[in-house]
């Protein structure tokens, strides 16, 4: 896709914990890249990541893309859900569950939307560090819309434990 001036800007959060987790957030990488309307300009490095609310489950393997956008954000999510059961994902499981791929709209653009089937900026994005941290990689240090600066947002979850994969030192310890 070519971008035009008239393209909005937004960013999508992935996760996996099932099966071979880092393969198919690359694999999933690689299915945004194909989607007609989408076009990737930033990606995070892949994090390794500790479970939230049903703990005894694998850890989750995440990461962050910035996409520049010629969809609007409600045909966006659709195309992210229609992703997610390409690569097995159902809904009948528990909501913080396992999962073979999840994909979040974290933010269009600096919309914020409170409708039943869309909320953004994603409504826990603000405290998952599994999120902030990949986001802050990419994008340094910005603003999520109604939440306030992304610095600060993360100082607020560094007791969660996010590993970036490759590095030597796992971040979000206290050392
Ligand atoms: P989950 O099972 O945690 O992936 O939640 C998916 C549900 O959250 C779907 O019913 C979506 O319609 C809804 N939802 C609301 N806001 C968002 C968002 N920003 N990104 C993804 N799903 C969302």
């Amino acid at each position: 896709m070519t971008i035009s001036p008239s393209d909005v800007v937004a960013w999508i959060g992935l996760g996996s914990n099932m099966g071979q987790a880092t393969d198919q957030v690359e694999r999933a990488i690689v299915a945004l890249t194909d989607e007609p309307g989408l076009e990737l300009t930033a990606r995070s490095s892949l994090y390794r990541t500790a479970p939230m609310g049903h703990v005894d489950q694998p850890d989750f393997i995440n990461a962050v893309v910035r996409a520049s956008c010629g969809i609007g954000c409600c045909v966006l999510l659709e195309t992210l859900q229609k992703i997610e059961k390409r690569f097995g994902r159902t809904r009948d499981g528990e909501r913080f569950g396992p999962r073979s791929l999840d994909l979040d709209l974290l933010m269009y653009a600096d919309q914020i939307v409170s409708s039943p089937r869309l909320e953004l900026p994603h409504p826990r994005m603000h405290e998952r560090l599994f999120v902030l941290e990949p986001l802050a990689e990419i994008e340094g240090d910005i603003t999520v819309p109604g939440r306030g600066r992304l610095s600060a947002l993360r100082q607020a979850c560094l007791n969660q434990r996010v590993q970036r994969l490759g590095d030597g030192v796992p971040k979000g310890f206290k050392r």
